[in-house]
């Protein structure tokens, strides 16, 4: 598919998700926040029913007494719900607080603010005039962004754009400013009529800044909102050894908001400035965390496949060793073939990382740098700890090997914002069906998978009459303990069906006057378009084993 249909995919999306009640935009009456989104009633379901088939496949239904393909040995999971707001010392510990940001540049001129790794550009003259064209497009619309701005900054017509000279392809500012190529003062700003308005790059935390108390005013009140759920679980490791029994091998799993104050949000939902994160922490011997490092990278892309994303949108991605984090081992990306992205692309749904003893010993001892290869506590000018720890032991002493260690750790850390727009980009089909004369018509479909869908079934009374309604009713009431129904009788059967449809809703089951004969429903599967009867007493057992 080419970029102009794939960006027209992505534009039906988001015009579905908002009319059916999927996702909005934040205050949206008063003009919208940007980068933060809310789920309507549609959204709140699906998104809900990722979180849940997330918790339920790693932590609620996990078998801690099986040996899981992959796995090194058994292993436990158990779980955390942390507060948003903590101790501002693990962000200075951790690293956010001094490393935790992106560079930022401001235009002078169209007072517009941008990523300075987001900005590319290449040199174009004509007759004798020069400049540093720039642009904050991504993909194929880069390209073409250039030769429209610098059109317009030569004044030049249509006809004559072939009159530009290029000196090149398109570069990434920061790389062509620092290697000399261009100066800021040669750049003309994304949005700007002349050169030279870009700023000077400046250093922007991510994490937001609030203040505790009444009092609030002097530096110790500052306290910021997490960037990650991740260190509620390191700062937590102690208390839970200590209060549920749980011995190496072992995970922590939570779920729960976080907050990056990104310069450029974008992308829908993709890029938030307040989103949910699904993260386990898990805790193993260092000798096994290699195996176990490749367990969870495996187990993580092979949960997106089974809930149905499809497999040629997704890449498994391993880090390159220049890529990695200072701490990290190894590191990979799941990423999905995101419909706003160029083809090729592919955009962050999760990352697997190995940590190392880096978070816990950060913890211990302090903020921690790496030196000649090895971690060590970063000191001041004084040459004490520019970051000091909390000072207790998080070391595990291991019963079996009789050892004393600090666990490294794996961490698979996955966006639920991320996850349920991939799963909605997924889900999005166009095809035909035939309508009640046997024509075809072209219907919208989301053919979500039925653990993620966010109604299961549809019950369709096909008239208001004839008793038809008193066995839906009954029938609705029936399924309801067990998963989201709905109980629709307005309009035509066609319409209704196609309304389900848009919602993704696996499974209608319509009373008609056969029914009332037989006592059996028409189970119509909105993928394959099959309908079949079914005895009524057999749906509830029937669509519960379809959802198992
Ligand atoms: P990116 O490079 O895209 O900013 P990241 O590598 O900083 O992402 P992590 O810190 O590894 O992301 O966070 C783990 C997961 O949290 C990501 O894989 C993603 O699914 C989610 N996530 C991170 N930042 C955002 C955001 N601004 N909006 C929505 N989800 C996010």
């Amino acid at each position: 598919m080419d970029k102009q249909n794939d960006q027209s995919r992505m534009d039906k999306i988001v015009s579905l998700a908002k009319r059916r009640g999927f996702i909005f935009q934040s205050s949206e009456i008063y003009g919208g926040l940007n980068g933060f989104w809310d789920y309507g009633p549609l959204g709140v379901a699906l998104k809900r029913n990722v979180k849940d088939a997330w918790w339920r496949d790693m932590v609620a239904g996990h078998d801690e007494l099986a040996t899981l393909a992959g796995a090194p040995s058994p292993y436990e999971m158990t779980g955390l719900d942390c507060t948003i707001i903590m101790h501002p010392q693990v962000w200075k510990c951790s690293g956010h607080f001094d490393l935790f940001h992106d560079w930022m540049i401001d235009c002078r001129e169209s007072k517009r603010r941008y990523r300075y790794d987001h900005l590319h550009g290449r040199w174009a003259a004509h007759r004798g005039k020069k400049v540093f064209v720039t642009t904050d497009q991504s993909g194929d619309e880069a390209v073409p962004d250039t030769v429209a701005k610098a059109q317009k900054f030569f004044g030049l017509r249509a006809k004559q754009v072939d009159e530009i000279e290029w000196g090149g392809g398109l570069e990434s500012l920061q790389a062509v400013v620092a290697a000399g190529v261009a100066s800021l003062a040669d750049a003309l700003g994304p949005d700007a009529a002349a050169p030279g308005s870009l700023t000077e790059p400046r250093e922007f935390n991510l994490m937001f800044e609030t203040r505790i108390g009444a009092l609030a005013g002097d530096d110790d009140d500052r306290a910021f909102l997490r960037p990650e759920t991740a260190q509620g679980i390191f700062v937590n490791f102690k208390n839970v050894l200590d209060t549920s029994r749980v011995s190496v091998p072992f995970g922590i799993a939570q779920v729960g908001k976080s907050f990056r104050n990104e310069i450029t949000p974008r992308n829908f939902t993709f890029r938030s400035r307040e989103f949910e994160q699904m993260e386990i922490e898990f805790f193993c011997k260092p000798a096994d965390s290699a195996e176990w490092y490749r367990y969870w990278r495996d187990r993580r892309w092979k949960w997106y496949l089974d809930l149905g994303l499809t497999a040629g949108k997704l890449q498994l991605r391993e880090h390159a060793s220049d890529e990695l984090s200072h701490y990290s081992v190894g590191t990979a990306d799941i990423e999905y073939a995101f419909p706003f992205l160029a083809p090729g692309e592919f955009g962050e749904l999760e990352g697997i990382a190995h940590r190392g003893d880096f978070d816990l010993r950060s913890h211990m001892e302090g903020k921690l740098v790496r030196k000649n290869g090895e971690l060590v506590v970063e000191t001041g000018p004084d040459g004490k700890p520019r970051h000091r720890g909390s000072g207790k032991d998080l070391s595990y002493f291991d019963d079996v090997s009789r050892e004393r260690y600090v666990p490294h750790v794996i961490e698979p850390s996955a966006g639920a914002d991320r996850g349920t727009l991939a799963f909605l980009c997924d889900a999005y089909h166009e095809d035909e069906v035939p309508d009640a004369d046997g024509k075809p018509r072209s219907r919208t479909v989301m053919k979500f998978h039925p653990r993620l869908a966010p109604v299961k079934a549809a019950i369709l009374p096909l008239v208001k009459k004839d008793g038809m309604p008193e066995v839906a009713i009954d029938l609705y009431r029936a399924l309801k303990p067990h998963m989201a129904c709905q109980y629709d009788e307005k309009g035509a059967v066609g319409r209704r069906y196609a309304r389900q449809d848009e919602a993704g809703t696996p499974w209608c089951l319509t009373i008609d006057g056969q029914t009332l004969a037989d006592k059996t429903v028409t189970l119509r599967d909105r993928d394959s378009l099959v309908q079949s009867r079914v005895p009524v007493a057999e749906v509830v057992d029937l669509l519960r084993d379809k959802l198992a």
